[in-house]
């Protein structure tokens, strides 16, 4: 074949895949545009999750009818002029080509009107075929309609995820932007229900807790720092707000950084929001807050990636120093923390920026609201919570896993027969050490079992045979439970509506904030497991897209583990002989795996011979 040039149209489609890659990659765009013209207002309406239509109302400055046609052809913008320009970008677009990826992929409008003209101009571009303007009636500003998203192009429509997928991703985009611009009011609509309604605020708090969920209020700390020469183009100064410790979620869903009014995904800043909260939140649980972070645009590389969402720093360490320390100050001032000894943050890497320019000044910090119960007192680090209560009756786990005295064969192997431990010496006594680990002996020598670990892997036994058989039996609530949830985990529920009816539990909607739990799983209520942080957690997790919602049996594994854990009996909890004796029982029925659903071992032995070459008896 030879060499051709592609046609104009067929590029544009081609370089549509990098930047529109679902509706709310659209949206994302679309509103961009409006905040560069300056909008103080923003309407946002889909329908089919966006397939069907996007329609996105500014009342920006508007597009003089001259330059419309310009507007949707690649490469063209107002933005950038000449190439030095890109070394200081300040506006949200700059590459000139949103509009004409957009356009090059579904049947397009835009309608616009300058503050000195009576009437509107209308464009079409339909199947890549570009109209002429023509006047219409309308207000200052502009509307963008985009109808049949992807339609010439079907392997990026197939690639689309459902409606409620597609229409929770485009809240999510439309949340995360609220967040960069609070004093635009945003709405959006979708197929007739409002999901985004956030009127503009001069209080940039207001947004944050808008965004992240009121029942954050009185539980966040102002964070404030700044680093580098206020004369300057050094001067980076940040601000945001941070939950409390115990408002820590299992994933990192609820970080936001915004630089410089763009929303970043950032692992080092997010790394850093962590640090700071170091032995405050339990490893597994991420902080929540929203950090925004200013600097001169000289010192950052906005044009890294299609979309934007990446940038690059001419110097990242001492952002991450900065983050760190400013939230880290403003939970000592909240005396939520002790300050840390110097000495442990000497595992960090040296921090250049601060050594080269003068003292930066110190980070000061306020607390909003004041309502944070639950603190143990005087400025100690909170240690991980523990349960203090006497543990629960294994009774009903031993029920469940023993309906008749032969139950144990059915249970299928999961594992090697090198993973198989021989049977514990009969009547022998088993000692509980740090309520913890359980120590006893077999023929080899002695072996010590992680209790919460064994537990969990004979709980995920019991639990896996059990939905073998069928949806597990639930519990209905009398009264159903409500709780407060972020808008995110409320549309998660429709996500994985069939998997839930699996597990038995039972939800809906009773809010856009809040969700009611009608029936939960009879195996965790009688373990005691709380309903309510189990399906925060798990709705969550959906949210975050850690549940991988294509695999419904991969997604099932995972949330077995997860019930597994939160059943089993924990380290710490003290155990009565019974629950012992009863414990070291199912283990020899289920005895299968080694390790606890997680991959750790649930035991270790010692054998004689290595004790005896210790104590210096071995004869070899
Ligand atoms: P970019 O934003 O990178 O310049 P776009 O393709 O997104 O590229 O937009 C092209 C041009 O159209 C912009 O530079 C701007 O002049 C104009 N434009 C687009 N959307 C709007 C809007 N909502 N209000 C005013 N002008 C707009
Ligand atoms: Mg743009």
């Amino acid at each position: 074949m030879r060499i051709r040039r592609l046609p104009a149209a067929l590029v544009n489609q081609i370089a549509a895949g990098e930047v529109v890659e679902r509706p709310a990659s659209v949206v994302k765009e679309l509103l961009e545009n409006a905040f560069d013209a300056g909008a103080t207002r923003v309407d946002i309406e889909i329908a089919g999750g966006g397939r069907d239509l996007i329609r996105v109302s500014d009342d920006g400055r508007g597009i003089e009818p001259d330059d419309l046609p310009l507007a949707v052809e690649s490469h063209a913008t107002s933005k950038v002029v000449e190439a030095s320009d890109l070394d200081a970008i300040s506006t949200m677009g700059f590459r000139g080509e949103a509009l004409a990826s957009i356009a090059a992929v579904s049947r397009f409008s835009i309608e616009s009107r300058v503050a000195d003209r009576e009437e509107a101009w209308r464009l079409e571009v339909s199947d890549t075929v570009r109209g002429e303007p023509t006047p219409t009636s309308g207000p200052v500003g502009t509307r963008v309609e985009v109808r049949h998203l992807f339609e010439s192009v079907p392997a990026r429509r197939r690639f689309l995820k459902s409606e409620t997928a597609e229409s929770t991703r485009v809240a999510e985009v439309v949340r995360t932007l609220a967040l960069t611009r609070p004093s635009v009011t945003f709405k959006l609509v979708s197929g007739g229900r409002t999901l985004v309604d956030l009127p503009a605020s001069d209080d940039p708090a207001r947004r944050i807790l808008g965004v992240l969920g009121t029942e954050l209020e009185g539980r966040v700390v102002q964070v404030r720092g700044e680093i580098g020469d206020p004369g300057d183009d050094t001067l980076v100064t940040c601000w945001g707000l941070v939950g409390v410790p115990e408002t820590a979620r299992p994933t990192s869903r609820q970080q936001r950084f915004v630089l410089n009014g763009r929303a970043i995904g950032d692992r080092s800043l997010s790394h850093a929001l962590k640090e700071g909260f170091r032995g405050l939140v339990e490893p597994g649980r991420h902080p929540v807050g929203v950090i925004h972070l200013e600097m001169s645009p000289s010192r950052v590389d906005v044009n890294v990636h299609p979309a934007k969402t990446e940038v690059r720093f001419r110097d990242a360490r001492p952002l991450h120093g900065l983050v760190r320390r400013a939230v880290r100050a403003a939970l000592v001032e909240a005396d939520l923390a002790r300050e840390l000894p110097i000495g442990s943050e000497s595992s960090a890497p040296p921090d250049p920026f601060d050594a080269a320019a003068p003292p930066p000044s110190r980070p000061d910090a306020t607390v909003s609201g004041s309502g944070r119960s639950g603190f143990g007192g005087g400025g100690s680090v909170v240690a991980p919570r523990r349960s203090g209560t006497a543990s629960p009756s294994v009774e009903a786990l031993r029920a469940a896993i023993a309906p008749g005295p032969d139950a144990g064969s059915e249970i299928p192997s999961t594992s090697t027969a090198a993973e198989v431990l021989p049977t514990l010496v009969g009547s022998d006594a088993v000692l509980q050490v740090h309520d913890s680990f359980l120590v006893t002996q077999d023929e080899e020598g002695i072996v010590i079992i992680d209790q919460h670990a064994l537990h969990e892997r004979v709980m995920f036994e019991v639990l896996s045979r059990r939905i073998g058989e069928g949806d597990l039996e639930s519990q209905r609530q009398l009264v159903p439970e409500i709780f407060e949830a972020d808008p995110g985990q409320v549309e998660a529920i429709d996500l994985v509506q069939p998997l839930l009816k699996r597990l038995g539990i039972e939800l809906t909607p009773a809010g856009p904030r809040s969700i009611a739990i009608h029936a939960f799983p009879s195996l965790l209520v009688s373990r005691r497991v709380e309903a309510t942080p189990f399906v925060s957690e798990l709705l969550e997790k959906v949210a975050a897209g850690e549940l991988d919602r294509d695999d419904e049996e991969a997604a099932l594994a995972d949330v077995l583990d997860m019930m597994s854990c939160k059943a089993a009996v924990k380290a710490g909890d003290r155990l009565r002989e019974a629950e012992i004796a009863q414990l070291l029982e199912m283990r020899d029925r289920i005895d299968r795996g080694a390790s606890c659903p997680h991959g750790r071992p649930t035991h270790l032995r010692i054998p004689i011979p290595e004790l005896e070459r210790r104590f210096g008896r071995s004869t070899s």
